[in-house]
């Protein structure tokens, strides 16, 4: 089986295309990114010298309205990771009826090892160099993985310095105080959360009874757990980079004090935790394939593409998946989980929240009003409700498992929009 997600988006799409009986010209059309851009940032280290990074936007598709899709800095990237979570942000925001396309961006960087004058410059750089393609109403990034509102900040100034005028609609996730919006750091988890207690009606269990597993303790999986824990949901085990944690004795643990305790080792220049979820002394130290298989109720992956595979998939001891990382899951991996009737809430939606709520900060910034944090969760929880409930019933009416659900939905609206 492939580990290219590329690929992997690409059989999604051929799956959900013949369900639908797609046009065969909208599928040659979705079948490759209408602009890939690969530039190189020269960036001046702190010992004087210039080192050279690769920075990437992926522009997919834009039939439903300007692209839209974040950045993610990770070692990993390459332009085939990039185009398939441009794929997916197309896919994403037609799923939820948001009037944007997709996109995605990336640098091949380990962010960590840079210093906070090198990450600003490497920023700044970015948004420099693909200045001619991004812009609000044509393609507005937004933070991913190792990406956040200071540098979304750094990105959005240096590309009101080159206008000449200050464009917040430019980018979303910014500082409040750049014209972010109140409750877009969390959006992502809380639309996650929405889908999440739906499901759970869906399944007839009891939320206090509930276990939890999240693997991935940054933006979208500390706050999805913390969220959960707050409405009594049982988090059993939590994962990052460098390992996870399982409760000895069946507890649920409380992930403010998880990231109390790996923020103990402190951060560098307020960016990046130099501690891990395994710095908490009370909880059986796991490996993140353990975490994988632990048994619970609810396992969400919350980190990287690829997690859940043909390997693992029939060791998966949880009732549903909830895809809250882009790409968790491996189409073979997929196929099993479905035979086994585990329930697999797909990226495209459970994760949806964060584009929505970027939705939200664009509209805010072109607007020039500010959003109260009520009006932004009064407005992201039906939308998410809806698209949930269209996507349940589209699975049931096909008898295909809930992404391909999805991808019917939102391709349907994405054929609409190309005039077919
Ligand atoms: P983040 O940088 O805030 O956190 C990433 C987390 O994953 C960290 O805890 C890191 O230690 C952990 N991690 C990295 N490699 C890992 C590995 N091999 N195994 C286990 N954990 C690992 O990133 P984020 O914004 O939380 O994004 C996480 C996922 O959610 C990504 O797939 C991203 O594309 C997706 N996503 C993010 C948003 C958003 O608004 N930030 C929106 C939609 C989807």
């Amino acid at each position: 089986m492939s580990t290219n997600p590329f690929a992997t988006a690409l059989a999604q799409l051929h799956r959900a295309a013949s369900i639908l009986h797609l046009k065969r010209d909208i599928l040659t059309q979705l079948e490759k990114p209408m602009r890939t851009v690969e530039i190189n940032i020269p960036v001046r280290m702190d010992n004087g010298r210039t080192r050279m990074f690769t920075g990437y936007r992926v522009q997919y598709n834009n039939a439903r309205g300007p692209f839209k899709g974040g950045i993610r800095f990770h070692p990993a990237v390459n332009m085939d990771e990039v185009k398939a979570l441009g794929f997916w942000m197309t896919i994403k925001c037609a799923t939820v009826g948001i009037p944007f396309g997709g996109s995605k961006g990336g640098v091949a960087v380990h962010p960590q090892k840079l210093s906070t004058k090198e990450l600003e410059r490497l920023s700044r750089g970015w948004a420099r160099g693909m200045y001619p393609v991004i812009g609000p109403d044509k393609d507005v990034p937004a933070p991913d993985v190792y990406t956040n509102p200071t540098i979304m900040g750094w990105m959005v100034d240096e590309y009101s310095n080159i206008a000449g005028k200050k464009t917040p609609a430019a980018f979303t996730g910014k500082p409040l105080a750049l014209g972010g919006l109140r409750g877009r750091e969390d959006s992502t988890a809380q639309g996650g959360v929405f889908i999440i207690q739906e499901v759970v009606k869906k399944l007839h269990l009891v939320p206090s009874q509930t276990r939890v597993v999240v693997q991935g303790f940054g933006n979208v999986g500390y706050h999805t757990a913390r969220l959960l824990y707050a409405a009594g949901y049982k988090i059993v085990a939590l994962s990052d980079s460098r390992g996870g944690i399982l409760s000895i004795n069946g507890q649920s643990m409380d992930p403010d004090v998880v990231m109390k305790t790996k923020r103990e080792k402190g951060m560098i220049d307020g960016c990046y935790c130099l501690g891990t979820v395994c710095d908490c002394v009370n909880f059986k130290k796991i490996t993140n394939s353990e975490l994988l298989t632990t048994s619970c109720d609810i396992l969400i992956p919350a980190a990287l593409e690829h997690q859940i595979t043909g390997a693992n998939a029939r060791r998966i001891k949880a009732k549903v998946v909830v895809e809250m990382a882009n790409g968790p899951t491996a189409p073979g991996a997929d196929a099993i989980l479905y035979r086994r009737r585990i329930p697999v809430v797909p990226d495209v939606l459970a994760n949806a929240g964060g584009v929505t709520g970027s939705y939200f900060e664009w509209v805010q910034n072109k607007e020039k009003s500010r959003w109260s944090q009520a009006k932004t969760l009064k407005k992201l929880r039906p939308l998410m409700l809806a698209s949930f409930n269209d996507m349940w019933r589209i699975s049931r009416k096909h008898k295909v498992d809930l992404r391909t659900g999805a991808y019917v939905l939102a391709l349907k609206r994405i054929a609409l929009a190309m005039g077919k």
